[in-house]
C-alpha cells in the first residue's frame, strides 16, 4: 500500500485567490495567522506581519473593529508581503471599509451580522470588487435562532448556518466563497467540517478555536486540522493559540510539512524519546541540534538516537544521523557511515555537514 495515497485523494474544492495565494483546488494548503496588535497601529501590525510571513504564514488576518483600524489597513495593505483579509464581526459597514482600504479579502462572522441586506450589500460590493469572503461560522457566535433550533451549536446548527449565508450570497451572484465552521471542541468541528465537506465543494478553512494556550492548545488544534487533513478536507489552516501569533503560524507550517502537505523548509529532527539504554545525553543533543539549526533554512532530515536498538537503522535513513554508542556516536551522511564523534562534539558536527549537504548536495 502507499501510503502517500491519502495525499492524491484530497476532497476537490472550487479554488478562489486571497490576492496571489490560491485557496482550494488542487493548490497547497496555506497557512492562516491573526494578528494581535491594533489595526491602527500600523508600523506595530507591519512588524508583526513580517514576522509571520518569516516563519511560514502565506495569509495573514486582521481586525477591522473600527474607522482607525480601516484607516491602518489602507497603509498596511500596499505594504505586506502577504495577502492581508480583514476580520469583521457585528457592523457590515467595516466591510465595505475594509474593502475601500484594498484588503485581499474578508471575513464574516454570520453570527453576528444577521441582516439579508446587509450581508448581500456586502456580497455584492465584493463581487464587483473581484475579493473572496471566508464564512466564519463559530460554535461560540451562532445565530440564537439556530441555537435555538437545534439545540445547542451542534454540526447541523453549523452548517446549516454557512449554507443560509451562502445561500444570500447566492442571491446576488456571488460564489467567491471559502467556510470554516470551527468549534472549540475538537469532536464537534471535526464532525460539522466532514458534514459541511457532504453538502458543499466550496474551499474550507480549518480551525479549532480558542484552543488555548500551548502545549495544550497545539495538542487540540493539531487533533482536529491533522484528522480533518487526512481525511482529504480542508484548503487552509489556522492553528488559533493563546500565544504570540509566530506560534501559530510555525505550527501550522509544521504540521503541514509532517503531514507532507507542502515541503520542507527547515530541519526535521528524529530524535529517539532516550531511554535506560542511552549512551549519551540524547534529550540534551537533541535540544542542543535544535537550536543550533534554529530558523536556518535546511530542508533535511536529522536523526539523533541514543543507542544501537534502532540508531543505525534510523540514522541511515535520514539525510544526516548520530547513532549513539559509548559516549560517543556514529556520524552517518547520506546512508554512509563516514566518522566516530564525541559526544560533546556531535551537534558541531550535524551542523556542518548539515550545511554542506544543504550547500553541495549528497547523493545516497
Ligand atoms: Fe532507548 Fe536506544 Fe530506543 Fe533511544 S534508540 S529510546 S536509547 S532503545
Amino acid at each position: 500500500m502507499d501510503v502517500n495515497e491519502w495525499k492524491t485523494e484530497r476532497r476537490t474544492t472550487r479554488q478562489i485567490s486571497v490576492g496571489d495565494v490560491p485557496v482550494g483546488g488542487m493548490a497547497p494548503v496555506t497557512v492562516q495567522s491573526m494578528t494581535t496588535t491594533k489595526t491602527a497601529d500600523v508600523e506595530g501590525t507591519l512588524q508583526q506581519i513580517y514576522a509571520l510571513a518569516a516563519s511560514g504564514c502565506d495569509i495573514v488576518r486582521c481586525t477591522c473593529n473600527e474607522l482607525e483600524a480601516a484607516e491602518g489597513l489602507a497603509q498596511i495593505v500596499p505594504r505586506s508581503p502577504i495577502p492581508v483579509i480583514a476580520d469583521i464581526h457585528h457592523q457590515y459597514k467595516m466591510a465595505l471599509a475594509a474593502m475601500e482600504a484594498g484588503v485581499h479579502g474578508l471575513r464574516l462572522n454570520p453570527g453576528n451580522i444577521r441582516k439579508p441586506e446587509h450581508i448581500k450589500a456586502v456580497a455584492s460590493e465584493a463581487r464587483d470588487r473581484n475579493l473572496p469572503i471566508r464564512i466564519g461560522v463559530n460554535a461560540g457566535s451562532l445565530d440564537p435562532k439556530l441555537y435555538e433550533k437545534y439545540g445547542g451549536a451542534t454540526p447541523e446548527a453549523m452548517v446549516e448556518s454557512a449554507q443560509q449565508e451562502i445561500a444570500y450570497f447566492h442571491d446576488v451572484d456571488f460564489d467567491l466563497i471559502k467556510i470554516s465552521v470551527k468549534a472549540s471542541s475538537v469532536p464537534l468541528m471535526v464532525e460539522a467540517y466532514r458534514q459541511l465537506a457532504d453538502v458543499t465543494d466550496y474551499p474550507l478553512h480549518l480551525g479549532v478555536t480558542e484552543a488555548g494556550p500551548p502545549p495544550a492548545g497545539l495538542v487540540k488544534a493539531t487533533a482536529g486540522i491533522a484528522t480533518l487533513l487526512m481525511e482529504g478536507i480542508g484548503d487552509t489552516i489556522r492553528y488559533s493559540l493563546t500565544a504570540d501569533p509566530v506560534e501559530e503560524a510555525k505550527a501550522g507550517r509544521q504540521l503541514l510539512e509532517a503531514l507532507g502537505l507542502r515541503e520542507r523548509k527547515n530541519v526535521d529532527l528524529i530524535a529517539c524519546p532516550s531511554c535506560g539504554r542511552a549512551e549519551v545525553d540524547v534529550i540534551e543533543v537533541a535540544n542542543k541540534a535544535m537550536e543550533a539549526f534554529g530558523e536556518r533554512k535546511l530542508p533535511l532530515q536529522v536523526a539523533v538516537m541514543g543507542c544501537v536498538v534502532n540508531g543505525p537503522g534510523e540514522a541511515r535513513e535520514a539525510d544526516l544521523g548520530i547513532a549513539a554508542g559509548n559516549k560517543r556516536g556514529h556520524l552517518f551522511v547520506k546512508g554512509r557511515n563516514i566518522a566516530v564523534v564525541p559526544e560533546d562534539e556531535m551537534v558541531d558536527a550535524l551542523v556542518e555537514w548539515a550545511e554542506f549537504i544543504n550547500e553541495h548536495g549528497i547523493e545516497a
